[in-house]
Formats: structure tokens, sequence, C-alpha cells
């Protein structure tokens, strides 16, 4: 009928919207590199605030050390030790914070987290205590973009994921949890302020020493990666020892004319709090937004508009993914999903099959995305390519974490297929993604530990 084909033309209308062929990304990455080059030039060079973290020194196997903390709303206790250096014991505990405290004010949420971080410690046994007269480490993950002063301490830039506490922005986040750490009474020092893709990446290399960047795609997304000190002009601090520095992109505020965009991404972007940076949870709306049109302009779900699909974000991109992965012949998971979530009953294979064909495109486009950025990192690196002097293609390792990646196989998958289409057969073939499994905590505790007040 003439609905079902208006229907199908707003699946091909977005898919050609969201096409992102291999030149395109081609033109993705470059711009990538471009930004990364413009970011390293100058503060405010580029949209990419390529942070420098001053972290010059990633943990590897030698560290000898006892229990420092840190903390990424989880409260880790990790202790190293051994003749290897290896990690020991890990134990952390989930803390979620109360979404009142992530609108209210700086004072109440601080002393939230000292307070989980007391109970914590109250609980700990004799062994990890520290000895008499030394206080205990931290390593405080904070991932939110950051203006870093030194390895503990930095101003926070602004608030993403759904958090707005204004008296935060612009204040050193150390010594706002320093001060509540006090007020609870507790002895500690935060020896490392760390944003989680950096903790990503300390954590990823201390398993593997060939991890050379992190990509964090969860509720937000972000790149770090690391840099020669040499190749950092903004940099007028002292050159390391290593000669290197880990560069916190906050790519996440990548803007080119090359990205394919789409009237709901517009959409969304003019409601969401922090549009720049939101990724896990934009993919679902996105979807609802594209069915909403179909159900207006094709009368897809019938003669009314469903009401439950015109409130945002209620269609969450685990739903979406649910989805996306249906494998059963009638497409069960769709059904009850579509029924479950969006109050939509009784839908013909045909309309669930469109609807995973939104999902398809949908979640494509950002896993492409995602793999073009990444290119453009090793670009930046001169590891997307073979070594000139016909030497061997280094092994380099990208290790990935967050929500999206860990639970959403056709994206992930998608991700890592692009980049080795994107790159000569021999230097994919020397390409590895890693999961990081929460190394990020892991990755804190480690470079609180190599900063050490006692080491
Ligand atoms: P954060 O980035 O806040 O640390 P996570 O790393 O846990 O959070 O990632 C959360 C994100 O992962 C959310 O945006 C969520 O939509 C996404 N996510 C979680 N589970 C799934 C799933 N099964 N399929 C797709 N996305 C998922
Ligand atoms: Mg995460």
């Amino acid at each position: 009928s003439g609905r079902w084909a208006r229907a199908v033309a707003i699946l091909k209308e977005l898919e050609e919207k969201c096409a992102a062929p291999v030149g395109k990304l081609r033109q993705v990455a470059d711009a990538m590199t471009v930004e990364m080059h413009a970011g390293l030039a100058s503060e405010g060079g580029s949209k990419l605030k390529m942070i420098i973290s001053y972290v010059d020194n990633l943990p590897t196997g030698s560290i000898l050390c006892i229990g420092p903390w840190g903390t990424n709303f989880r409260v880790l206790r990790v202790q190293l030790g051994g003749r290897e250096g290896r990690v020991l014991k890990q134990e952390f505990e989930e803390v979620s914070i109360p979404p009142h405290l992530m609108v209210g004010n700086s004072h109440d949420l601080f002393d939230y987290i000292a307070s989980e971080l007391a109970k914590f410690v109250a609980s700990e046994d004799e062994g990890v205590r520290p000895p008499a007269g030394r206080q205990r480490e931290l390593g405080f993950t904070f991932s939110f973009p950051v203006r870093q002063t030194s390895i503990s301490s930095g101003t926070l830039i602004k608030w993403t994921k759904g958090f707005s506490i204004d008296d935060t922005v612009g204040q050193d986040v150390v010594s706002a949890l320093t001060s509540a750490i006090e007020r609870q009474g507790l002895e500690m020092n935060v020896s490392a302020l760390v944003n989680d893709t950096i903790g990503t990446l300390a954590g990823g290399r201390y398993y593997d020493n060939d991890v050379i960047a992190a990509v964090i795609l969860g509720t937000g997304t972000n790149a770090a990666y690391v840099e020669h000190a040499n190749a950092i002009p903004k940099w007028h601090g002292p050159l390391s020892k290593t000669g290197e520095m880990v560069i916190n992109m906050e790519w996440g505020n990548f803007r080119s004319s090359h990205l394919p965009t789409t009237e709901f991404d517009t959409a969304l972007d003019s409601e969401s709090l922090n549009p720049e940076t939101d990724l896990g949870d934009v993919l679902g709306d996105i979807v609802r937004r594209v069915l909403l049109r179909m159900a207006k302009e094709a009368a897809l779900f019938g003669d009314t508009v469903p009401p439950k699909l015109e409130v945002s974000f209620i269609l969450r991109t685990p739903h979406m993914s649910a989805m996306h992965h249906d494998t059963s012949p009638d497409l069960r998971v769709v059904g009850t999903t579509l029924k479950d979530i969006l109050g939509i009953s009784n839908t013909s294979l045909k309309t669930r099959k469109l609807v995973i064909g939104v999902c398809d495109v949908v979640a494509k486009r950002g896993a492409r995305l995602a793999a073009a950025g990444v290119v453009g990192i090793l670009k930046k690196m001169g590891r997307d390519s073979s070594p000139r002097d016909g030497g061997q293609v280094p092994r380099t390792v990208i290790a990935m974490d967050g929500g999206l990646f860990e639970h959403y196989t056709l994206f992930s998958t998608c991700l890592e297929v692009t980049l080795k289409e994107l790159l000569p057969d021999d230097v994919a073939a020397a390409v590895d993604v890693v999961h990081a499994n929460d190394g990020s905590g892991l990755g804190a505790a480690l470079l609180a530990a190599s900063h050490s007040l006692y080491l």
C-alpha cells in the first residue's frame, strides 16, 4: 500500500543520510587527525580539547605497592605485590549516585562520595590498612572533562552524562573531594586524578605493553592515546623522562562537515543536556524518533500515533540492541519490546523487520564513525600504514570499554570490521581491539601508586 511504501521510503532516506562508505570515513579520519594537531598546538585551537593528562609514565608490571584506591562511583581496592608486581586482589563496591545529587550542589555530591568511601574503609580487614603514620592513597577516577593542572589536580570544564551542578564547574575536583573526605574524618591523600579513558589506557597497558590508545563507548564516548611529548606545542612544561604524554582527547566534541547527520540528530541535540559527548543513551532515542516519523507520516502502527512513541528516551539503547540481535523466526523480541516499551501490539513480521532495519542503520553509522576516529588516532601516531623503512608493522592494541562496546555485539563487531576495512592488510593484521573490562579503576589505582607519596 501507499503507507507501507512511505515507511520504506523513510528508511531508505535514513540509510542515505547515515551512509558512511569508506571514502567518507577516510575524510572523517583525516579531519580527526587535523583537529588533533590543532588541539595540541594551542589551548582552544580545536573543538578537540586534547587535554594533557600529566601521565607520562604508564604503569607496567614492575610496580610494587600496597593498596591505593580508585573510585569511579565505584570504590575499588587494588592490592599490588609479588615478585612480578601483579595485581594480587581487587575488591570493589558499586555505588550508584542518587539522581537528585546529580543536579544538586557540589558539597552534597562530594559528601555522598566521601561517605561511601568511609563505609568501604570501615569494613576493611586489618591486613590492608596502611601502616601507622601513613595516609591512605587514593586514585580518583573522574570521567568528565577536566582541565588537568597536575597529576593530582584539575578543574571541571563541564558536566556531561546527565550531571548538572553549576557550582562545581571551574572548581578543582580534587580539593572538593579532599574537603569532603576531611569532613568524614578520614585521612587520605588523592595522589592521582584520572579520567576514565586514561584509566582504561593505564589499566590496559598494565596487562599489555602494546596498548597505545583507549576508547570508551558508554553513556558518553571519549578516547585517549600516547603522544610524543615533543609533538605537543602547547606543552611548556619539562619534557618527561619517557618522552611521552598521554592525551585525553575529549573526542565527543569532534565536529566535521564530513559526519553524516540527520534531522533526528539535530532535533535530539537541541533537547539534550550534553549533546556533544553523549552516545550510549542517544542511539535508542534516534530509533524512536525515526519510528515516530514513520508512525506520523506512514501510519506504520495504525491510524493513531502510539502515545508512548512521543516520550523522549523511553526506548533505551539496550532495548534497541535486544531488538537488533533478535534472530527468532517471528522476531519475537522485537514484538515484545514494541509492546512492552512502546505499547504497540500486534505488529506484523514485515513491520518488525523494518524496525530492525532502522536499528541497523543507526548502529552501523555510530560504529563506523567510531572506527574512523580510531583510524584518525593511528594516523596521528603514524601507525596507519607500514613503516617506510620496510620494517615490521608494530603490534598496536586499542583498549575499549563501556556498556555499549561490551553489550551491543553488533555494534562492536561492526566497529572492528570497519577498522580493518580502513587499514592496509598488513597493518590491520597487527591491530588488536581488546575489551578492557573495567580497566579504568585498576588504571587509576596503578597511577595513584606510581605517584604515591611513599614510593
Ligand atoms: P558509563 O559510560 O556511565 O560508565 P557504562 O559504561 O556502563 O556507563 O555504559 C552505559 C551505556 O551502555 C548506556 O548508555 C547504555 O545505553 C549502554 N548499554 C548498556 N547495556 C547495553 C546493551 N545491552 N545494549 C546496548 N547498549 C547498552
Ligand atoms: Mg563506563
